[in-house]
C-alpha cells in the first residue's frame, strides 16, 4: 500500500551513568527499507542508544522492537539472528588477524570460541572474498588487518557485517577519521546495499553525508528524539538549530 513500515522502534527507552540521563525516554521509530539517520550534538546519547538496542547494555527503562518483535535487552548475538547487523565508532577488528581471517570469524556468535569453530566449520571462503571484492579490498586479503588505512579498516568492518546477510545495517559513524575518496566509496555501497533491500541506520557527524544519503533522519538532543523528518526538513528546522548551538 505504499505506507512505510517500521524496522527498529523504542519506547520510553532509557539509560543513565550514574546521574547522566544519556537515554532519556526515548520514543522513535526507524523506516524499514530506507536509509535512516540519526544525529545530534556530541552527548546526546545516540551511541548509548545504539548500544541499548543492539545487546550491548542493558536499558533501565522503555522497550525496543525489531518489525514487531520485542528485543529488549536480548543479547548481541540474538539482535544479530534477528536480522540487525552493526559497526562500531572505533573499528572492531582482530588487528594481527589477515583481511581475509577476519572476515572467516566476523560471524555473530556468543562467544570467541563459537565464532572461530564456526569459522572452521562452515567458513565461507568464497563469500568473504566476494564480499570483499564488493568492498574494493580483495587485494589486500593476506594483509594483516593492522596494517590497513583507517578507512580500508572499516570496510572490512562493513564487509565482515555483510557476511551475517543482516536486513538492517547500524554503522557508527562510518566516515569519522576516514578520507574522502573512502568517505566516497562508503556513501555508494551504503545506496547500493540499501537498492538491494537493506535497511541503514546511521549514527554520523558529517553532514554532507547524512543529507545526501538518508531519507530519514533523527535528531537527538539530550537522550531524546527533538525532530525527525526528510534532510530538508531537518536542515530548516528551529529546534535542530537550537541543539546544535547549545541555545
Ligand atoms: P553521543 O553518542 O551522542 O555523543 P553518548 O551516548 O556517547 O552520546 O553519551 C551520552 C551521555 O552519556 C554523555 O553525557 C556521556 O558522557 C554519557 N556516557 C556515555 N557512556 C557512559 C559511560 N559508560 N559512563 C558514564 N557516562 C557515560
Amino acid at each position: 500500500n505504499g505506507e512505510d513500515t517500521i524496522g527498529l522502534a523504542t519506547v520510553g527507552l532509557t539509560k543513565s551513568f550514574g546521574g547522566v540521563h544519556a537515554v532519556d525516554g526515548a520514543s522513535v521509530a526507524f523506516h524499514h527499507g530506507k536509509v535512516n539517520a540519526l544525529i545530534g550534538p556530541n552527548g546526546s546519547g545516540k551511541t548509548t542508544f545504539f548500544n541499548c538496542v543492539t545487546g550491548m547494555i542493558k536499558p533501565d527503562a522503555g522497550s525496543a522492537s525489531y518489525r514487531g518483535r520485542d528485543i529488549t535487552g536480548k543479547a548481541p548475538h540474538r539482535i544479530a539472528r534477528a536480522g540487525i547487523g552493526r559497526s562500531f565508532q572505533l573499528c572492531r577488528i582482530f588487528p594481527r588477524m589477515t583481511v581475509l581471517e577476519n572476515m572467516l570469524v566476523s560471524v555473530h556468535s556468543p562467544t570467541l570460541f563459537a565464532r572461530l569453530a564456526s569459522a572452521r566449520h562452515h567458513g565461507d571462503m568464497e563469500r568473504a572474498r566476494e564480499l570483499l571484492a564488493r568492498v574494493g579490498i580483495d587485494h589486500l586479503e593476506n594483509t594483516e588487518a593492522r596494517d590497513l588505512s583507517y578507512g580500508q579498516q572499516k570496510l572490512l568492518e562493513l564487509a565482515g557485517v555483510l557476511m551475517a546477510d543482516p536486513e538492517t545495517i547500524m554503522l557508527d559513524e562510518p566516515a569519522g577519521g576516514v578520507n574522502p575518496a573512502l568517505i566516497d566509496r562508503i556513501g555508494s555501497l551504503v545506496r547500493s546495499l540499501n537498492a538491494e533491500g537493506r535497511t541503514f541506520l546511521i549514527v554520523e557527524h558529517n553532514m554532507d553525508m547524512v543529507m545526501s544519503l538518508s531519507d530519514h533522519v533523527v535528531v537527538f538532543d539530550r537522550g531524546r528524539p527533538i525532530a525527525e523528518g526528510t534532510p530538508d526538513e531537518v536542515q530548516n528546522d528551529p529546534r535542530v538549530l537550537e541543539a546544535y548551538l547549545g541555545v
